[in-house]
């Protein structure tokens, strides 16, 4: 029997499927409102869960003009997943907003930052394939592209680190590497095994090619699902044509759509074998392949207190004796939203630190379901940029006031998001907090606190155990 006073969405027809979520929030009393970064650092009604999913459902309804006010609170969503954890029903606000775009997106309303992410992204992903091809080269013939190398697993680095982290990127490699089977000769290098010249590589010596394009899922973010359905499927022709029995994805972001968002538009990935899935985060294969390793002699791992020395990044080389300094003392984990709410993956990177720290990490004030977002997911850096910054500080400002002198993350947004945060913040004032607890001006705000990313620990990881 129809619901009395049920009325059609005869505006958005595209968005009836999801109208049970939408009359969730919309008769909802906001219990979610507190969760979501978004509406904390720009407190308007009218982007917080309630109000992007009530003002999706007017202008499904007719009820608002279809026009690029009434669309750009469906983009004022990072994808953090954090409604979901505070709301009884678990509404999954962030996937309904992501078809609320593409409707949007199909009437021609996506915001200016959505629009540009759609007109540029052919360039974007050429330039993701030059990168990756580029990192190849200065791997020194360890790696290969998926496609023109036979190997039995390939990584997806991410377009993230690709352009924006090039260390980071090579130190996926390096970890995937020797996840995979091979061994690494010294620490950064990615030699040849010994004894082999350069034109024997075998299916065993190379275990991993890399995958040169972008997931697609800025295409997802902005609005075209068309276009985002089509590149997954080119990504997943070109992983089958290669015959990899796996794919690691260093980036959260990238895992979370190739194991998320590409069965959502309908594209099916190879099947998962009996013990491992086929698509997988490197860190929970490197939780994995820690797990089925023998614990190392004691002596060879760091206990509390000692000092290790994380590689950061060429932008933080100069940091180096300042992190090996700090890295004892309080590292956070910054749970990725992808990561942890969005694939249930919260123990791997804990594993990992723990293993290099000789301790658990630190825990920020909020973690785990509860942590909060850095402000970087969801295109919400394109499409309202103070505001993602202002998350991205709040972010600190939380690790700050928790003493935190390094913070780990495992997202390439979120490490840029952060990275910058630190670099270009002041030190909180709030007495008794941070870096005005212990009364010391920072001799730049960037020495104070460290920002990595857990693709270098897991390399660390991996030439010591
Ligand atoms: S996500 Fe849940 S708690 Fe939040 S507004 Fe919607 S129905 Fe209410
Ligand atoms: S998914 Fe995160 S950013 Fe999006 S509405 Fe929910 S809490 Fe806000």
């Amino acid at each position: 029997m129809q619901r009395p006073g049920l009325r059609p969405m005869r505006a958005l027809p595209v968005l009836e499927p999801r109208r049970s979520s939408l009359e969730k929030c919309v008769f909802c009393p906001k219990l979610c409102r507190t969760a979501c970064p978004v509406s904390n650092a720009e407190p308007r009604e009218t982007i917080t869960p309630w109000g992007k999913m009530s003002v999706a459902w007017m202008a499904a309804h007719g009820d608002v003009p279809l026009d690029r006010s009434h669309a750009a609170p469906a983009w004022a969503c990072t994808g953090c997943f954090a409604c979901r954890e505070l709301c009884d029903h678990r509404n999954p606000v962030a996937d309904v907003l992501l078809d609320a775009r593409a409707a949007f997106t199909a009437r021609g309303v996506a915001p200016e930052g959505a629009r540009r992410v759609l007109e540029r992204f052919a360039r974007h992903d050429g330039e993701t394939r030059t990168l990756a091809r580029g990192l190849v080269s200065r791997a020194a013939g360890a790696v290969g592209i998926a496609g023109d190398v036979k190997a039995r697993a390939a990584l997806l680095v991410g377009c993230g680190y690709l352009r924006r982290a090039p260390a980071e990127a090579m130190h996926a490699i390096e970890a995937a590497t020797a996840i995979e089977g091979r061994h690494v000769s010294a620490p950064g290098s990615l030699a040849r095994p010994p004894g082999r010249s350069a034109g024997a590589w075998s299916k065993q010596d190379r275990p991993v090619a890399l995958v040169d394009a972008c997931c697609g899922l800025p295409l997802r973010l902005a609005g075209d699902v068309d276009g985002f359905r089509a590149h997954a499927r080119s990504v997943v022709r070109a992983l089958e044509a290669s015959g990899v029995e796996r794919v690691l994805v260093a980036d959260a972001g990238c895992a979370l759509a190739l194991r998320r968002r590409y069965p959502d538009a309908g594209v099916d990935l190879p099947a998962d074998d009996a013990a491992r899935p086929f698509v997988e985060p490197l860190v929970e294969a490197a939780a994995r392949w820690l797990a089925s390793r023998r614990a190392p002699p004691e002596s060879s791992v760091p206990l509390s207190g000692e000092r290790v020395r994380p590689d950061l990044g060429e932008a933080h080389a100069d940091d180096a004796d300042e992190a090996d300094r700090r890295a004892g003392e309080a590292v956070f984990w910054h749970d990725p939203c992808a990561l942890g709410r969005g694939l249930g993956v919260f123990d791997a990177p804990r594993l990992v630190l723990a293993r290099l720290l000789g301790r658990p990490p630190n825990e920020f004030p909020s973690s785990r379901e509860d942590a909060v977002c850095s402000g970087a997911g969801g295109l919400l850096p394109s499409t309202m940029p103070d505001v993602a910054r202002a998350i991205a500080r709040a972010r600190l400002d939380e690790a700050c006031s928790g003493g935190a002198t390094q913070i780990v993350t495992g997202c390439a947004s979120g490490l840029f998001a952060l990275r910058r945060a630190a670099a270009s913040a002041p030190p909180p004032s709030t007495p008794g907090h941070g870096w005005g607890a212990r009364g010391e001006r920072p001799r730049s705000p960037r020495t104070e606190i460290v920002v990595s990313d857990v693709v270098s620990w897991i390399a660390r990881l991996t030439r010591t155990h």
